[in-house]
């Protein structure tokens, strides 16, 4: 099957996601993956310098991870889970709960990241609601925030172009100023009324789709404190910063105030199958218990709990835990940061930060940032031709490869990173 006519074939029959058909209608067939490398059906690699939409952790084609799910389908492909339970949920979710801060307690299963939100979402709203709680109604989230694409994840995320044909459909959000202003937040979060309040929510230190906008674990830290002092409980949403893409396990663990619930996906299976968790505390969990059935969580997913999904995340914590996957992580930070020191006072470049894997920086033209800034179809077509995929957000170009990424694949991006902006001189 030729290239052309794959993708032809495509371009008659599949809508895709986040695509302008009209501009872009033509996807990319690709036959394969290795390491950090996609390969198309005509041959043509391409180093994934987005983890394949932040998923991929270990790269592709990872024969451990592939043997586990493997055997796993031969033992158990599925089964519901309300009523029954399997192996490998049971130790995803010990081990799972062994690296976090011991006050989680409970792991509820869906499917992916939004979902995962949902459930969080519906946690702290059915908390209060169980207890007769009528006036901790509202949510709080920081401005730029990214937490899905379900009518529930779009309303906490801030109005922006991904949500703008549905603005008036969403639910009411509160919206804290960028957590980059540490005292308008501050002063926003103390202004507010202490018992209307379920949940504050937010990405941990870098803010992923609203342009890897990062900052500082010490504001959070207050926020967190702050808002655990007016009642609310604090949901962390790590769907892109867990599993090590930090530097360390979560990002909560920079933290000295720990959140109430975490949501986990993405990384989660490394890559390899779709699933999301959501785990909280003891205390929420025991006010979903009753002799009502009405108090308990009514939420639920044909495929919860997967088991082919629960052998992959089992066997990614198996790399995770795994003392030469943080030394691909530190090396990896550690590239960025030799190469972070060559873009000082580049006129093009700006911004450039870096927390664990993850390198990020802005093209500057003199245009507002932002999504849909115009120079994005240039930065994402340049890169594909020279072999890279790398989606911009907007002007924001980033960084975040499988940690398995070589040296010289590295290399070979910063130097393209470098011809670009050379390029726009
Ligand atoms: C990707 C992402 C989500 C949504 O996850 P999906 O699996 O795409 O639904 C939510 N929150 C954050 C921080 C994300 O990066």
């Amino acid at each position: 099957m030729s290239k052309e006519n794959l993708a032809l074939r495509d371009a008659a029959v599949i809508w895709h996601p986040f695509t302008q058909h009209q501009i872009e209608p033509i996807s990319i067939p690709i036959a394969s993956g290795k390491g950090a490398y996609l390969v198309d059906t005509d041959g043509k690699k391409y180093i994934d310098a987005i983890s394949s939409w932040w998923v991929n952790t270990h790269g592709h084609g990872h024969p451990y991870l592939a043997q586990k799910v493997y055997e796993q389908a031969l033992q158990l492909e599925q089964v519901i889970f309300a009523g029954f339970t399997h192996e490998p949920a049971v130790r995803l979710s010990e081990r799972l709960l062994s690296h976090l801060p011991p006050n989680f307690e409970r792991v509820f299963f869906s499917d992916n990241g939004s979902t995962a939100v949902e459930v969080a979402i519906k946690m702290a709203l059915q908390f209060f609601h169980n207890q007769g709680n009528t006036k901790r109604r509202k949510i709080l989230a920081f401005a730029d925030a990214y937490h899905g694409d379900t009518f529930g994840a779009m309303s906490l995320g801030a109005p922006s172009s991904f949500n703008d044909p549905f603005q008036d459909m969403l639910f009411e959000v509160e919206f804290l100023p960028s957590p980059q202003d540490t005292e308008a937040c501050l002063a926003a979060m103390s202004s507010l009324n202490s018992d209307e309040y379920a949940a504050f929510i937010f990405e941990p230190l870098i803010q992923g789709a609203g342009g890897m906008k990062m900052y500082e674990a010490s504001t959070l830290d207050a926020l967190i404190r702050m808002a655990h002092e007016k009642g609310m409980f604090c949901i962390a949403d790590e769907i892109m910063t867990g599993f090590g893409r930090t530097g360390k396990w979560f990002a909560m663990d920079y933290l000295a105030e720990k959140p109430d619930i975490v949501c986990f996906s993405k990384g989660l299976t490394g890559g390899m199958m779709a699933m999301g968790l959501t785990l909280c505390s003891e205390t929420i969990f025991q006010s979903f218990l009753s002799d009502d059935r009405r108090k308990m969580m009514f939420h639920s997913h044909s495929f919860t709990a997967n088991p082919l999904a629960c052998a992959a995340a089992n066997a990614s914590m198996d790399l995770m835990e795994k003392e030469e996957t943080w030394a691909s992580i530190a090396r990896v930070e550690s590239r960025h940061r030799a190469f972070a020191e060559t873009l000082k006072n580049h006129t093009i470049l700006k911004n450039v930060r870096i927390h664990g894997s993850i390198l990020a920086m802005e093209v500057e033209t003199g245009e507002k940032d932002g999504y849909l800034h115009s120079i994005r179809d240039d930065i994402y077509r340049y890169f594909l031709e020279q072999g890279i995929l790398m989606r911009p957000l907007g002007n924001t170009i980033y960084i975040l490869a499988p940690y398995c990424i070589e040296d010289e694949d590295l290399a070979y991006i910063y130097d393209k990173i470098k011809a670009f902006a050379q390029g726009l001189i």
